[in-house]
């Protein structure tokens, strides 16, 4: 469930981009639209030989006014985050000394490295990589971004360096990550909900992937909860590093198993918003909406229902999260955080069993059967859950070109009265039927 994060890394104009864009390949996905991130592309999903992975590319990310060498050096510490590091240098031109300096760092610390070296377009510059070898990193993997040759080489190679799920993430339970804009209260919440009655377990070193992720047991249940703020406030480097920022969300959004996307309820709901929980919901992750500073709105017993109007319109898409209205500052209503949590999570992992699957739909059709579209309409014949996290469907139809989004809707809304399945999203997928 937990992919893990290469990143790439190497002095400008060696290739780093063309080899992201590359492995991106043309996927296109809500992330595209996120301002600061994806308009230079430098974070996408991705899945080689059945294995999913994330990656980055920290050559985008830029430090205001910093020298040369300080924002290579701010990258490459950037890098050493995530699980592997892809260390790109460009075969053409041969090695320089920043190169070396890069090396330098890089070898001495205890993340995985690939070298590929890039720009290697034809077999006549095979000969340009053994130079590569004196930087210590072991074999150069030679490629070319631009003609795609080496990448899948690259990838298998990045993959088998892999930390293995269990010991990437030491840590079991339910991984909770705190997403929303800077100032809404995140850090402080995950320090209310850590105070009472909670025992913290204590990082075993070298376990941890990020000095963020903190375990803790609850009622004797273990998780994990995940503060996307901690990095920034971490270090100078990244103070400045919006965009920066927005990339540890995203990357700790992929890892989580529930989302607790906070707003600011003194200050309300703001455009920015929008952007992290669209890309929870894109990433099939429940969500549980957290309304924080409570204790700072003047309230009458109309306040609370107005909140959960404007937040039904604003967050349209998130109908099936649960809203909780607490104060980090005074602890109230804190502790009814974690039962939602276990219940949204409980709903992602719901399996439906196929004639009860089957009865809903059959129900459903009956009493509201899809318009006709041009004498012909939209028919299901059969559905079955095919996985869980979120939970999917595949319906079989007779003809998925016919079917309108709003029935699509429609039958997710008949799914949701019959099972519950509130805080997750879930998958509808249509297939035309294969006559036997
Ligand atoms: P970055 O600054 O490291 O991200 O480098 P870019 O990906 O922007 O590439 C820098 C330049 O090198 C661009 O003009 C690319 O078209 C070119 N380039 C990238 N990969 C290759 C390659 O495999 N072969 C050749 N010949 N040129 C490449
Ligand atoms: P983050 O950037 O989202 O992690 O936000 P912080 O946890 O750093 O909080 C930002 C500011 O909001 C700080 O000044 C907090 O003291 C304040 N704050 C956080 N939670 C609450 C709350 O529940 N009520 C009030 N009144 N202020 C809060």
């Amino acid at each position: 469930m937990h992919s893990g994060v290469i990143a790439i890394v190497g002095r400008p104009n060696v290739g780093k981009s063309t080899i992201f864009n590359r492995i991106a390949g043309s996927r296109v996905s809500i992330v595209e639209d996120f301002p600061g991130v994806t308009r230079d592309r430098i974070y996408t999903t991705g899945e080689w030989t059945g294995k999913k992975f994330q990656l980055i590319d920290t050559g985008g990310i830029q430090l205001a006014d910093q020298p040369y060498q300080e924002e290579i050096r701010a990258q490459v510490q950037i890098a050493m985050n995530e699980d592997v590091i892809l260390f790109v240098v460009n075969g053409k031109m041969g090695l320089t000394d920043d190169d070396s300096y890069i090396a330098g760092i890089l070898q001495k610390q205890t993340k995985p490295v690939v070298l590929a070296v890039n720009m290697i377009d034809d077999s006549t510059r095979m000969m340009n990589i053994y130079e590569f070898y004196n930087l210590g990193l072991g074999d150069p993997i030679a490629v070319s971004g631009v003609h795609g040759i080496g990448i899948g080489d690259v990838l298998d190679e990045c993959l088998r360096l892999m930390p293995e799920e269990d010991k990437e993430d030491k840590h079991t339970g339910i991984h909770i990550a705190v997403i929303g804009e800077p100032n809404v209260g995140k850090s402080s919440l995950v320090n209310a909900i850590l105070k009472e009655k909670r025992s913290i377990v204590s990082n075993v070193q070298g376990t941890t992937r990020d000095a963020v992720d903190t375990p803790f047991v609850y009622e004797g249940k273990p998780y994990v909860i995940v503060d996307t703020a901690g990095i920034r406030k971490r270090g100078k480097v990244y103070e400045s590093v919006e965009k920066y920022s927005v990339l540890r969300a995203m990357t700790a959004i992929e890892r989580c198993d529930v989302a607790l996307f906070v707003i600011d309820g003194e200050a309300g709901i703001r455009e920015q918003d929008k952007h992290v929980a669209g890309y929870a919901c894109e990433a099939g992750k429940p969500i549980v909406i957290v309304v924080n500073k409570w204790d700072a709105v003047e309230k009458d017993d109309k306040t609370m229902n107005a909140f959960i109007e404007r937040i039904r319109i604003e967050f349209a898409y998130l109908s099936y999260a649960p809203i909780v209205f607490v104060s980090a500052l005074t602890h109230q209503r804190v502790d009814t955080i974690i039962p939602v949590v276990d219940q949204v999570y409980e709903n992602s992992c719901r399996r439906i069993a196929t004639n009860i699957l089957n009865e809903v739909i059959t129900d459903t059709q009956i009493t509201t059967p899809a318009p006709a579209r041009n004498g012909k309409r939209f028919r299901v014949y059969y559905g079955t859950q095919v996985s869980t996290q979120p939970p999917t469907f595949v319906l079989s139809c007779n003809d998925p070109r016919l079917m309108h989004f709003t029935y699509e809707r429609f039958l997710e809304n008949s799914l949701r009265q019959a099972f519950d399945f509130s805080g997750t999203p879930i998958r509808i997928v249509v297939r035309k039927k294969v006559s036997e």
